[in-house]
């Protein structure tokens, strides 16, 4: 029977680790199918506190697993697959195994979703992005396309006017579906250039690891050509990675989970950190803070139950 097990090994997951670790309460780290979540796919990160020079988001995240380790904390390779939560101990199947705790920290994420095209992971990092906040300001004075029609996607396109030349928003459509005064923002924004009607079919150039046009087509002309540009946001939503926890804990309509105060779930002894709960910040440092939240509520819990 485990104290805690905490779900994901992204900055989330690794700080509830530390904190748990560090109450000797020895936690089992479920790393999931992407060990040290989306930091690891990124390279500089130059937000996080404390790096005057910015710091390697891999390496970023590796350091907390390892402080993690340092204080006992156990990480195993797997996947958590279905969970029974009506009842405690708390049970969880990972890959084939069933474990048991008495309470657990879900900060499983929430994935951003990709257009797919054939270059487009081989240049997340290099180009290719899903955060303006992160990454707008490598693009000062350069030529930034943003792809989406929601609310993000203009949020995003109109933060990104800060740092870019100009900023191109393309979206498949010739109807939007963000929000009357988000759209008019954008719209009213002279750095932002609107193409509707209009798919991307890949982004280049991965031979010199960065991006410097994306192949465009209009779906009404079917007229196909290149465009330059430098930083290729995709701004198309997120999917919380809840699968599991459905019909368990209360989720709201997009599948994050809804919080019932501080890292609370709606299943007492069932603690939130990180993105899979939060769809407005999506930092690196709000899903550490998080992660530090849910761990300290954890311990609260199993002191007043006498553990
Ligand atoms: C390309 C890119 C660049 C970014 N740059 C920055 C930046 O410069 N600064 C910044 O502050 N933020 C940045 N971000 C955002 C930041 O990475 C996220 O806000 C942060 O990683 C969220 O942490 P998290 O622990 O909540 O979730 P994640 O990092 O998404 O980690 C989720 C973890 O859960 C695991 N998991 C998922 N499902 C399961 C399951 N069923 N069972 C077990 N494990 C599971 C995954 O394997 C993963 O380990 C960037 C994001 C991206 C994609």
């Amino acid at each position: 029977m485990l104290d805690v097990i905490i779900i994901g090994s992204g900055c989330a997951g690794n700080t509830a680790a530390i904190y748990t670790a560090r109450a000797n309460l020895h936690p089992l780290v479920v790393a999931g199918k992407e060990p040290g979540g989306q930091l690891s796919l990124t390279t500089l990160v130059e937000n996080f506190p404390g790096f005057p020079e910015g710091v390697d988001g891999p390496a970023l995240v590796e350091n907390m697993k390892q402080q993690a380790i340092n204080f006992g904390a156990e990480y195993i390779h797997g996947q958590v697959v279905e969970a029974d939560l009506s009842d405690r101990p708390f049970k969880l199947r990972i890959d084939d195994e069933w474990f048991e705790s008495r309470t657990l920290i879900i900060a499983s994420g929430a994935s951003a979703r990709w257009l797919n095209l054939p270059n487009e992971q081989k240049l997340i990092g290099h180009g290719v992005s899903s955060c303006a906040t992160c990454d707008g300001f490598f693009y000062r004075g350069k030529k930034i396309m943003v792809i989406g029609g929601g609310d993000s996607a203009m949020e995003e396109a109109n933060f990104l006017t800060r740092f870019g030349d100009s900023v191109t928003l393309v979206h498949r459509r010739d109807h939007y579906r963000a929000s009357k005064i988000m759209l008019e923002r954008a719209r009213n924004n002279p750095k932002i250039r609107m193409l509707t009607d209009t798919i991307v079919e890949d982004v280049y150039d991965v031979s010199q690891n960065l991006v410097s046009r994306a192949k465009l087509r209009n779906l009404k002309t079917n007229e196909a050509w290149d465009e330059p540009v430098d930083g290729f946001f995709v701004a198309i939503g997120h999917i919380p990675n809840t699968a599991p926890f459905i019909g368990q804990i209360d989720l709201d309509p997009d599948g994050y989970i809804v919080s019932k105060g501080g890292a609370r779930t709606s299943r007492v002894g069932v603690f939130h950190a990180g993105d899979v709960q939060d769809r407005s910040y999506r930092q690196a440092i709000t899903a550490a803070g998080a992660g530090c939240m849910a761990a300290i509520e954890a311990e609260r819990f199993l002191e007043a139950e006498g553990h």
